[in-house]
């Protein structure tokens, strides 16, 4: 079937070049220009009716799953505000669930609460059941006595390597929540499958077309395979296959590759070391108030060693780092990489939180692709005003600097991290809300970061990204002029869910 999109302003580009109508057949872009030209008799005519069409917005780096799952099973904490706000909540999920049931809450935030829950606390609020409330950043977890009995865990158990337990508080950190997790009930493949639907479906409903999941292991992969094969999937979604879970040193074997219109697994994961949130990023310079440097999740030799096999297998790669310390290490691994084995695939840098300008030219040099996540320096700016030291201040986020240093960036929101994931939200953010001043970007660059820029982070920029002939036509439609109206305005501006234009 041949389309014709009028009616509205159509920018191919993502940028303020703009296009009267849009023709598409089989799900793909034919050509672009104006209505004359493009009107063929029993053409189907879609009116924009104003409306603003781009191309399909990406958001590069999403736990699809873990959105689905606060939005449907998990006990959702971000919005709560005080310590007592979180114990309501907890104490009236205690009461809806059967006994000895595990209650696994989601999205504190010290900073928001005015301090981190205890141990005592959830002892107090859920007598009996095992807790586990995973702060907003998913590096840091609170847990009760009965969690860390179930868990094996004692006031003398060491920690693993990567992570700390604080039996006392009740607080485990980065790989020492692997203990917790293995002694949870494994989900099915069809509780997985539920959770990626709900969070794909919130994700188009948001106005996107394509969404990354930044970190898949095996049944979660299975789950993803078993949507595709039925052709479930809403949107296009790209999987980072974790290589080294959670919680020890055992490592998945390289997944089989999958490459289809709407699933794509070529890529791995690493994490090198924690959030800047919640002051567990590893960096050089010691964090206001705990006084700590973070965590090293990885010993250099290891993190080169399972990259390599992964780079000469032929996956892309997509490591977790945010800390300058972190990216010193991940950016020397990736230098190495390619120096012992140069060509292959382009390789990510998730985050990219505290790059100094010789992070920026080494990843340049490098030809990496850089994912970080301008939402977050509208809703974790607290935390950073909290614990960044003053020395690292001026390294928070700068975007600008990305793009100056000709780097290929991926806008994303690192959802359920934040709470907010419209993208106009993001894109307001990265253009009005630098963390330091004179580090905003432009619309342009930030429209280019959702779109271009998201496709080549997916690996897939020859078939998305902008409204090309040829190319798929996703288009992510607003109902406003972004160009035309104030930043702190956006996230008011409507979008409609994200059109993937049927391939028949
Ligand atoms: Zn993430």
């Amino acid at each position: 079937m041949t389309t014709l999109y009028h009616g509205g302003v159509i920018h191919p580009w993502a940028d303020a070049r703009t296009v009267e109508a849009l023709l598409v057949k089989g799900g793909r872009v034919v050509a672009t220009g104006s209505v004359a030209d493009l009107q063929t008799p029993g053409v189907r005519r879609v009116d924009l009716s104003g409306a603003h069409a781009f191309p399909g917005f990406t958001d590069a780096h999403v736990h699809v799953w873990k959105v689905g799952q606060l939005r449907t099973t998990l006990l959702d904490l971000r919005e709560a505000t005080s310590l007592d706000e979180l114990s309501r909540l907890v104490q009236e999920r205690h009461a809806e669930l059967p006994d000895g049931v595990w209650l696994w809450g989601r999205g504190w935030n010290e900073a928001r609460l005015g301090g981190s829950p205890t141990r005592a606390l959830l002892d107090r609020l859920a007598p009996g059941r095992p807790v586990l409330l995973t702060r907003t950043c998913a590096h840091i977890h609170a847990v009760n006595t009965s969690a860390l009995e179930r868990a094996g865990i004692q006031a003398d158990t060491p920690a693993p390597d990567g992570g700390e337990i604080d039996y006392e508080r009740g607080l485990l950190t980065e790989t020492a929540y692997g203990l917790v997790y293995a002694a949870m009930p494994e989900p099915s493949q069809a509780q997985f499958e539920a959770w990626i639907l709900a969070g794909l479906e919130y994700l188009k409903a948001l106005g996107f077309t394509a969404a990354t999941d930044p970190a898949v292991d095996p049944p979660l992969y299975a789950a993803y395979r078993a949507l595709d094969a039925a052709g479930r999937l809403p949107i296009r979604v790209n999987l980072l296959y974790i290589r080294r879970p959670d919680g020890g040193a055992a490592t998945y074997p390289l997944p089989e590759k999958h490459v289809s219109p709407m699933l794509r697994c070529d890529s791995v994961k690493f994490f090198a070391d924690g959030g800047l949130s919640g002051a567990t990023a590893a960096v050089s310079v010691p964090f206001r108030e705990t006084g700590t440097r973070g965590v090293l999740r990885f010993d250099t030799a290891d993190l080169y060693d399972l990259a390599c096999e992964a780079h000469v297998a032929g996956f892309r790669i997509g490591t977790h780092a945010i800390g300058d310390v972190a990216l010193e290490q991940v950016l020397g691994v990736y230098a190495r990489l390619l120096h012992e084995h140069p060509g292959g695939p382009r390789h990510r840098i998730e985050h990219f939180g505290l790059p100094g300008a010789r992070h920026l030219a080494l990843a340049r040099a490098l030809n990496m692709i850089v994912v970080p996540q301008p939402v977050f320096l509208h809703e974790l700016r607290a935390n950073y005003d909290r614990y960044v030291p003053d020395a690292l201040a001026g390294q928070v986020f700068p975007l600008r600097a990305m793009f100056d240093a000709g780097l290929d960036v991926a806008f994303s929101s690192d959802g359920p991290v934040v709470r907010e994931l419209r993208p106009l939200c993001g894109l307001a953010a990265g253009v009005a809300e630098p963390y330091v001043p004179g580090q905003a970007v432009t619309l342009t660059q930030a429209l280019g970061a959702y779109t271009r820029g998201g496709a080549v982070a997916h690996g897939d920029d020859h078939e998305r990204g902008t409204l090309e002939p040829g190319k798929y036509a996703d288009l992510t439609v607003i109902d406003g002029d972004l160009f035309d109206t104030d930043p702190t305005n956006w996230p008011d501006i409507p979008v409609r869910p994200g059109v993937l234009a049927d391939p028949i």
